[in-house]
């Protein structure tokens, strides 16, 4: 049988018999940006109440054929991930703790009302997806192949209430650097408007509806020709949360830093997590407390805070140059990378890539 102990699947594997062409391939992947160029294969994964998770499979990737009576069209019962492929120094392939994106994908599953993906199934998706479009994974040094895990309500059923069935699917895209413009501090803009997060709604999980419910915030910023938005809370619209796509650091002028506490509002970032560790492992203070607006604008006039970084997985840490608002704008120091923040991207980046001591045995080689 397709299932063994309910938790590991063995994948049916159907290459796909009309790969894009290598010269093809070479050059969409010259210049690929971000998402919109993507791999020969596809996983899908099928769950059925009553029968679990069943005809996991490895082919062409395709349209995916949908009823228009299909629930997440309707109520957004979707979910997803989103981490990375690299090429490491020694010519395998890694992946950066994609235990704990699948942990967190089970976690967005829960909040959802969906059924949580074994961790198994996930993490040999991911494998099964690299080993057969591992010619798609760039050797560039600002390059890798973007892992996007999703899993959508497919019920043929306009009922209010939780699918019976679902879809897994799993793509890769190889990707340049997230921002066009490379590692330069980028604008964010504070939305006077908008607000991401309540308590007790969907802020930690990483559920479709979240974004499409940002995009009017980040159009926002776009106007004021910031890059990115930053979501204050939705309470007293005091404290801030996070950006659109990315958690945020403060580092005084003490060494120290910090970072907004989660609490059921702020997506749980990878890249924050293990900044917290390896700052701590480096022998730096970190504090996990709110930062209100104010205090953010009079520890940068004061000088006190020194730098200001956004972290996530598709531009892995950004310096945040200046702060724009409805009343005005300030900047954080001299608007250009610190230290603190270029000292932990290339961290990071050295882990990721295979060129540094891995004592938390976070990476994966495949
Ligand atoms: N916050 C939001 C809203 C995000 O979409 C992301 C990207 N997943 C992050 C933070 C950063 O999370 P991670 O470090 O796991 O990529």
């Amino acid at each position: 049988s397709a299932m063994s102990g309910g938790d590991k699947l063995d994948f049916e594997i159907r290459p796909n018999p009309q790969p894009v062409a290598p010269a093809e391939r070479d050059a969409l992947m010259a210049n690929p940006g971000f998402g919109r160029v993507f791999t020969d294969h596809m996983v899908t994964v099928r769950y059925a109440e009553g029968k679990g998770w069943y005809d996991a499979r490895v082919e062409a990737r395709a349209p995916i054929p949908m009823d228009p009576a299909s629930a997440v069209l309707h109520y957004a019962q979707e979910i997803f991930e989103g981490l990375k492929a690299y090429h490491a120094a020694d010519g395998s392939v890694t992946m950066f703790r994609p235990d704990a994106n699948a942990a967190r994908f089970a976690d967005s599953a829960r909040r959802m009302a969906m059924p949580p993906l074994p961790q198994q199934v996930f993490l040999d998706s991911l494998r099964h997806l690299i080993e057969i479009d591992r010619a798609w994974l760039p050797t560039t040094e600002e390059g890798s192949l973007y892992l996007r895990p999703f899993m959508f309500a497919n019920e043929v059923f306009l009922g209010v209430r939780p699918s019976n069935e679902y879809l897994y699917v799993l793509i890769g895209s190889p990707v340049g650097s997230y921002f066009p413009r490379g590692v330069q501090p980028v604008n964010v803009w504070v939305s006077p408007t908008y607000t991401r997060a309540a308590p007790g709604g969907t802020g930690e999980a990483k559920c479709g509806g979240n974004y499409a419910a940002s995009l009017a915030a980040q159009a926002e910023a776009m106007e004021h020709g910031c890059e990115q938005v930053v979501f204050l809370d939705a309470v007293q619209r005091r404290y801030v949360d996070e950006l659109g796509g990315m958690n945020v650091f403060y580092v005084y002028d003490d060494g120290s830093l910090v970072t907004p506490p989660l609490g059921g509002t702020i997506l749980p970032g990878i890249t924050r997590e293990s900044v917290m560790t390896l700052a701590r492992q480096a022998g730096r203070t970190v504090v996990e407390r709110p930062v209100a607006f104010d205090e953010w604008q009079a520890d940068a006039a004061s000088g006190r805070l020194r730098e200001v970084f956004a972290c996530g997985t598709a531009a892995v840490i950004t310096p945040i140059g200046v702060v724009r608002h409805p009343d005005g704008e300030f900047r954080i120091a001299d608007g250009s990378p610190g230290e603190v923040t270029t000292g932990l991207r290339q961290s990071l980046v050295d882990l990721q890539r295979g060129r540094a001591e891995d004592v938390n045995d976070w990476i994966h080689h495949i």
